[in-house]
């Protein structure tokens, strides 16, 4: 590998003018120094784990932020997370940071797409002056408002109920015990409320009773019942018993009763729409103004490109303006390829990719110049039509005055930069280095992993997999999907494709999973685990390397743990001090009596073939399987290789892991299975154009052992290497949810109808 820098543009780089970084040690990085022009765009490229975010997020980013906060009052500061100074001996000529990230927006039931654009405002807006005079208030028309709510679900549009479905069972008669819920058992007094109500024949199935029979037993009120218990008898008024349970279990105040009554209570009732609002989550008086004969929770709920329209209908001197402002803000959900959302959609219903572009609309309205943003691989989840729509917008802001950094694999993306680092020359310890800086044309010519995938020839499949079956999808109506039936086919690959909401993780991550419930989905979801989960934990490296070091050391077993005696006393066996604040994320800063190493001194005493626990855990999965001799340890370790996260050091906290990372390690413990269904939601996010090499190695041994692989996927490489294509369309929300085409790839660049087939086409070309 040859080390080209600097490189002639980089030189061109006043040094004055930009971002500096100096001696930076983050991680992986060997005393990084580099310059990044200001207001231009600068594309982080390197392979899975070179240390691309070690740079950007983890010493430029974390810098600014804590610079920013520096600026502000000590009262307000000491409200603010407190970033540690990264390891650099030098990061100057900063700008205000605003980093735009994959995280999810979050799980707040009140956050809706049309809330955290700040877009649900500008129609409240306008139903408040458009609507009739006398509602003038603007908090009327807002969920989150006492004033505007819907008081039966507190407008979150979702209520909990009592479900009669769980309530009865309905072949059974009163007599035959029907109702199942506790305390109401054959003979007991809540059960002669309806056996003796004199009204309801106790013999008869409920499934048989008349409308108004159930009426009467689930809601009736009004006469009394005669009531036969030990100690005598009585009258009591009737009440129907799904009032009564809602009254006295339902609406209870669940914290004042006994776990098990709680638990007994919640077997009966299930979470679904409001019955009041009916997933408005307004009340009656806020749904009651209409303009053009819709209420503001039809026009929440309507496609955001058909909402554009609607807009642009509205004619009236005082509504006019705000109309428009609400345009130009839709415009730019539209532009940014979600005109597929509507503005009610739950925001931690949204995927990674979509809440990262959608956080970045929130910038796009605004006229603050000289910041430096940053993204974290924005092509995530779009389709190649939709990636040049990104590029416009990343150009907009660098336009605006702004410095755009970005960390991308596409090459799409790539191609628009004005300056390029490229991070290597591999992973982990065999990374941390810059290998070249300049412009994308000497990039496509430098000897880096990135200038070899830049210049490989597109390569398409010869022969095709045949496939052994079928698994079958019929009339599947999820959200937008309209009566889809396909067959997957079984022991291939299968890539699925289609743009951005055409629905295709509606069909194959929701429908088509819950159809064939032995098939394993990989995801890139959070990995339900504690702050102390480690690959070594997860793939269950820790008891047999403990008890390796006890028969070596002679010392106990429980020694060599970080969540027991072995701990550092200070951190607990964190290796990070963790503060929790009020309203807060919490701070973490690192432990200095133990350095991060998360042990007691006297632990690390104890060495196995020269290495303490301590060591071990510091080893990358690359390192450990030259490590151990032994087999079984070696045989749990050799699935990380195989994922391409050989780089990955043994004790690295879960919780650092990217999405892409998440989901290759989750694939790891899933390996070595014949005859099963993987599901993968976009498995290239993250990877490096040499990496998915590793990764189509990977897919085509799962075949070959006899699966079936199903990819939800964009990326065009991976598109022509599978043995056959679904692909969803022909665009998103409403103008999606069809199969436009199902074949071989070699078939896909002939069809006439499909998006992706157009945009394979123009790769090959
Ligand atoms: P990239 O962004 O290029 O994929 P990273 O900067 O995330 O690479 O990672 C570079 C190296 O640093 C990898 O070996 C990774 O495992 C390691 N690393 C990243 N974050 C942490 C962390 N919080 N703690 C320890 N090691 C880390
Ligand atoms: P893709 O995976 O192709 O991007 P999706 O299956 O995520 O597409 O989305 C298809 C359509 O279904 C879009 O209009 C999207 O807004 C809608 N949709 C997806 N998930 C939800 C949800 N949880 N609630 C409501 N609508 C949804
Ligand atoms: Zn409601
Ligand atoms: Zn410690």
């Amino acid at each position: 590998v040859t080390v080209e820098r600097p490189g002639p543009a980089a030189a061109a780089v006043e040094a004055a003018d930009g971002i500096r970084v100096v001696g930076a040690r983050e991680n992986n990085l060997k005393d990084v120094s580099l310059t990044i022009p200001k207001n231009k765009i600068t594309v982080f490229t390197g392979v899975s784990g070179s240390g691309k975010s070690s740079i950007v997020f983890d010493t430029i980013g974390v810098e600014a932020q804590r610079q920013l906060n520096g600026t502000f009052p000590a009262f307000i500061r000491n409200q603010l997370p407190k970033y540690e100074r990264p390891q650099a001996d030098a990061i100057e000529n900063l700008t205000a940071p605003v980093v735009v990230d994959q995280k999810p927006v979050g799980g707040n039931a009140r956050s809706t797409v049309g809330t955290m654009t700040d877009i649900y405002s500008v129609i409240r807006a306008l139903f408040a002056r458009h609507g009739s005079p006398t509602d003038g208030l603007v908090s009327t028309y807002s969920f989150n408002d006492p004033k505007g709510m819907c008081p039966e679900c507190d407008g979150l549009g979702q209520a909990v109920r009592a479900d009669p479905d769980l309530m009865f069972d309905k072949a059974k008669s009163l007599n035959e015990g029907a109702i199942l819920l506790p305390n109401y058992g054959v003979g007991s007094a809540d059960w002669q409320l309806y056996a003796n109500s004199g009204r309801l024949d106790p013999d008869k199935p409920l499934k048989d009773y008349t409308a108004e029979e159930w009426e009467l037993f689930t809601r009736g009120s009004g006469f009394k019942v005669q009531l036969n218990v030990k100690s005598g008898s009585y009258k009591t008024n009737y009440e129907g018993v799904i009032d009564r349970f809602t009254r006295l279990g339902v609406k209870r105040d669940l914290s004042t009763v006994s776990e098990r009554t709680r638990e007994q209570i919640q077997r009966f009732i299930s979470e679904g729409t409001c019955s009041a609002c009916d997933g408005a989550r307004l009340n009656p008086a806020a749904l009651a103004t209409k303009i053009d004969g819709r209420n503001i929770a039809d026009w929440s709920r309507m496609q955001i490109s058909d909402l554009i329209q609607v807009l642009g209908a509205i004619d009236d001197p005082v509504a006019t303006p705000i109309a428009e402002a609400a345009r130009t803000a839709l415009a730019r959900v539209e532009a940014i390829g979600l005109g597929y959302l509507s503005l009610d959609r739950a925001t931690a219903t949204l995927s990674g990719g979509e809440s990262q572009r959608l956080k970045l609309v929130r910038h796009l309205g605004s006229t603050l110049t000289g910041m430096t943003y940053i993204f974290d691989e924005p092509s995530v989840g779009l389709h190649p039509r939709d990636v040049g729509r990104l590029n416009t917008l990343l150009r907009a802001l660098r336009d605006q005055g702004n410095t755009v950094i970005v960390v991308e694999h596409d090459p799409d993306v790539i191609q628009i930069a004005d300056h390029v680092v490229d991070v290597g020359p591999k992973a982990g310890a065999h990374g941390g280095e810059i290998v070249f800086e300049g412009d994308v044309a000497g990039l496509r010519a430098a000897e880096t992993l990135t200038g070899e995938g830049l210049r490989r020839a597109v390569r398409g499949k010869e022969t095709y997999r045949e496939p052994t079956g079928a698994l079958a999808i019929t009339g599947a109506s999820l959200h937008n999907l309209k009566n889809v039936s396909v067959d997957v086919p079984t022991g291939v690959l299968t890539a699925v494709t289609g743009v951005a909401g055409s629905g295709k993780s509606s069909l194959i991550a929701e429908v088509f999973v819950k159809a064939h419930p032995e098939t394993i989905f990989v995801d890139q979801s959070a990995i339900a685990a504690s702050s102390r989960s480690t690959p070594a934990t997860y793939l269950g490296l820790m008891d047999p390397i403990r008890n390796l070091f006890a028969k070596a050391t002679g010392a106990a077993a429980g020694l060599f743990s970080f969540n027991s005696e072995g701990a550092c006393e200070e951190c607990q066996g964190r290796g990070v001090i963790i503060t929790e604040l009020a309203y807060m994320d919490p701070v973490t800063t690192h432990c200095d009596v133990c350095d991060g190493r998360r042990f007691k001194d006297a632990v690390l005493e104890h060495k196995l073939r020269g290495k303490s626990i301590a060591d071990v855990l510091e080893l990358s999965a690359e390192d450990a399987v030259a490590f151990f001799t032994e087999a079984p340890l070696r045989r749990k370790l050799r699935p990380l290789v195989e994922v391409g996260l050989d780089y990955l050091s043994l004790g690295q906290p879960l919780s650092t892991l990217s999405g892409g990372e998440r989901q290759r390690i989750k694939l790891a413990t899933q390996l070595g299975r014949t005859g099963g269904v993987y599901v993968l939601d976009e498995p290239t996010t993250g990877l490096h154009m040499s990496d998915i090499d590793t990764l189509l190695a990977l897919l085509d041994g799962l075949v070959d052992k006899g699966n079936t692989v199903v990819l939800i996927e964009h990326n065009l490489d991976v598109v022509q290497q599978a043995d056959w294509v679904i692909d969803l369309g022909p665009d998103g929300g409403k103008a999606g949810g069809e199969i436009v085409f199902t074949g071989t790839p070699r078939d896909l660049l002939n069809s006439a109808e499909s998006l992706t087939g157009e945009y394979l086409r123009r790769y090959r070309a």
